[in-house]
């Protein structure tokens, strides 16, 4: 199954959501940083969330999600576009010792306490940015702190990873819930009682369920219409041309060190693990 994402309305116009299945994406990020799992977790949620986020949003922008915790993965960073292109990166993917005492992978806890900043690009001036405390650190209730706090607009945020016995990633998605301004009591209290029988996103996904089937749980009861539906990727856009930026907010004389040492000098990309060479003639022109 291809991964995408749906995007929807209820027909009574209380209510908007978003699903999306990212398996696939989740498996990428999952090689491209060679992750243990409670990095591939950690790193997957928040994947997810920046690619629900970047479904939110109009055409041509972009969202980033930053989780910046005091714990051992560091920071973890995505970033997503409205074409369902996601890409991201977790400071330390090798942090490999973080089991809770039920054996489940304990994100909070590698995560630690800290901030999630939510950036988005809107094409014109200065990107909007707006933060808020790690609540707990599973990313989906800090994320939906954040819509809460940060946005006024209530929300409940759902992000799984689901890691195999040999460290692969099952399965991966999630979803996010909103209320309208014209939510009813009714609708609220149905919409509760829904969303208290969800368990965990990544094991419905797991046991097969669709982004539609998923929606079709978390809004029984309501009758809703698909606005929009996208495939979604694990996709870099890094370019030769985006790290001249980065190699010219380098100091001078550290350029000149490099150069003197290596004779070149070489960027990585954090997000794809791509490297860019540049050669002394190419930095004196820069
Ligand atoms: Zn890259």
């Amino acid at each position: 199954m291809k991964d995408y994402l749906i995007r929807v309305m209820t027909t009574n116009k209380e209510i908007r959501a978003l699903a999306v299945n990212s398996t696939g994406v989740v498996r990428e990020a999952q090689k491209a940083h060679d992750t243990t799992p409670v990095a591939t977790a950690a790193l997957g949620r928040t994947l997810n969330g920046a690619l629900l986020m970047g479904s939110m949003v109009k055409t041509g922008q972009e969202t980033a999600l930053k989780i910046a915790g005091d714990g051992p993965l560091g920071k973890i960073a995505a970033e997503a576009n409205h074409h369902g292109e996601v890409r991201g990166y977790v400071q330390n993917p090798k942090v490999d010792f973080m089991t809770s005492r039920q054996g489940k992978l304990d994100v909070a806890q590698a995560i630690g306490k800290g901030q999630l900043v939510v950036r988005k690009d809107l094409g014109v001036e200065e990107p909007y940015e707006g933060s808020v405390p790690l609540v707990s650190g599973e990313i989906g209730e800090d994320l939906t702190y954040y819509f809460t706090q940060s946005e006024q607009v209530p929300s409940a945020v759902g992000l799984g990873v689901l890691v195999d016995t040999d460290l692969s990633v099952k399965a991966a998605g999630g979803f996010i819930v909103q209320l309208l301004p014209e939510a009813s009591e009714e609708t609220i209290e149905q919409l509760e009682e829904n969303l208290a029988e969800i368990e965990s996103v990544s094991r419905l996904i797991d046991h097969g369920l669709s982004p539609e089937e998923l929606l079709e749980k978390i809004l029984s009861g309501f009758e809703f219409r698909t606005l929009a539906e996208k495939e979604v990727i694990y996709k870099c856009k890094c370019s030769k041309e985006d790290t001249k930026n980065l190699l010219a907010s380098l100091g001078k004389e550290e350029i000149e060190e490099i150069i003197a040492e290596e004779g070149k000098i070489e960027i990585e990309c954090h997000f794809c693990g791509e490297v860019y060479q540049y050669s002394k003639e190419e930095v004196e022109e820069i």
